[in-house]
């Protein structure tokens, strides 16, 4: 059987095909698609061949929306004869608030209690919902199962998840924290352990997804017990473009103080915060040179997201009483080595030492098996550079769906 996984964005559609194969998913094909609703598109397809050879395929033709897009993919899947199995589609879906802990075949009620979620993810849930209806609409045949980003997270203990606000809030409005980044969290949490020889039921975990968005988990013996982000994305880390934690004084002082209407706010600390509100770019591979070429504002930008890391790192600690491994993942965590040394610099008191020798120019791409790991031989806590696969989980707890 093959499983089709589609992350559906506003504009964007990004999908990977595996084929269940008898020692475990083979990847067999990815692509994108982006622009779509544009006057130009653009779409592209790797097919990824047993020996890992790729052949690459492209088009600029406009994608006018969703369902033109997924017409493109399922056509270019048949193309390459790789569409006769297609068996089953997990959909990414960001917020599946309290209703969603585990990966869901999709139905008609189902479909209607995610909608039910859009109010809490407003920026996200909309765009993964179009995704699910159009692939329901042109493949009615195929299960379709929905994985959400907050799932891992929903074994975080009431200390953890509750904001200290009227109960009521979280009775009428939903007002708790949900957390995200949960396939990534719980698959490289799953890798570390198997890296380190260890059962994940033994092990306290904090792992660190560092990409354009960015979250912590702590997480012990498997289930994640706490973690970074809350109602939506915005709060904990510092992130590309989003400001993370803030005193909730901010919006009100702004709102007053500066006449703004609420949804400029929004914008303002989803969109043009974080690094890029800092020193104005927000890739940090630009922050990072804009920094060692002696740009101040570039490295207040990194001093303020390291600071923020290691805050976490330390709280992380403490709730979990104890530490084995800190795993770095996603487009920073895997990459930088500057930024893995600067979270690990004098963490003597937790236990953590980084080798540089291990770490300077390591990345996770660079392991066959996309783990390494960059502690001294005398470090109590080990550190691992993980290289995250948010598309594989997806499709295998797809197919554990699929298969229950
Ligand atoms: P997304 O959240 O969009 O999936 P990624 O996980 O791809 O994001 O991470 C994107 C971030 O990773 C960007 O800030 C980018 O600068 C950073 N990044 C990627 N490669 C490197 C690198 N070699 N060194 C430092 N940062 C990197």
């Amino acid at each position: 059987m093959q499983v089709l996984v589609l992350n559906s964005g506003s504009s964007s559609i990004k999908y990977r095909l595996f084929t269940d194969e008898a020692d475990g998913l083979r990847l067999a094909a990815r692509g994108l698609i982006e622009r779509i609703g544009e006057d130009t598109g653009h779409a592209e397809q790797a097919v990824v061949e047993p020996d890992g050879t790729t052949a690459t395929s492209s088009d600029d033709a406009p994608v006018p929306d969703h369902a033109a897009g997924f017409r493109w993919i399922v056509g270019q899947l048949e193309a390459a004869g790789l569409a006769d199995d297609l068996g089953a589609i997990g959909h990414r879906v960001v917020h599946g608030g309290s209703e969603f802990t585990a990966p869901t075949v999709i139905d008609d009620a189902v479909l209607a209690r995610i909608e039910a979620q859009i109010p809490l993810a407003p920026l996200h849930n909309p765009a993964n919902l179009t995704g699910i209806e159009v692939a329901r609409e042109l493949r009615p045949e195929l299960t379709q199962v929905a994985v959400f980003d907050t799932a891992f997270h929903a074994s975080l203990p009431p200390a953890a998840y509750r904001y200290a606000v009227p109960e009521a809030l979280l009775d009428e409005y939903g007002v708790r924290r949900y957390g995200f980044h949960g396939t990534s969290h719980a698959y490289v949490a799953r890798r570390a352990a198997a890296a380190l020889g260890r059962d994940e039921a033994d092990l306290k975990l904090v792992t660190l997804h560092l990409g354009n968005g960015a979250s912590m988990a702590a997480v012990d013996g498997g289930l994640s017990v706490e973690t970074s982000m809350g109602l939506s994305p915005l709060e904990g880390l510092v992130m590309g473009t989003r400001s993370g934690d803030l005193d909730p004084a901010v919006i009100f002082h702004l709102i007053r103080e500066a006449g703004m209407a609420p949804e400029e706010v929004e914008r303002i600390l989803n969109r043009d915060s974080g690094l890029k509100g800092l020193c104005g770019d927000n890739d940090l591979r630009t922050v990072e040179d804009r920094a060692a070429a002696g740009d101040e504002r570039a490295q207040l930008a990194v001093d303020v997201y390291v600071h923020r890391i290691r805050k976490y790192l330390g709280a992380y600690a403490a709730v979990l009483g104890g530490l084995d491994a800190v795993v770095f993942t996603a487009g920073v965590g895997e990459n930088s080595d500057t930024i893995r040394a600067a979270v690990c610099a004098d963490m003597d008191v937790l236990g953590i030492r980084l080798d540089p020798a291990r770490n300077d120019g390591q990345r996770a791409s660079k392991a066959p098996d996309g783990v390494v790991a960059v502690h001294t031989d005398d470090s109590r806590v080990a550190v691992l550079v993980v290289a995250t696969d948010e598309e594989r989980e997806i499709a295998e707890q797809t197919l554990a769906a699929v298969r229950a």
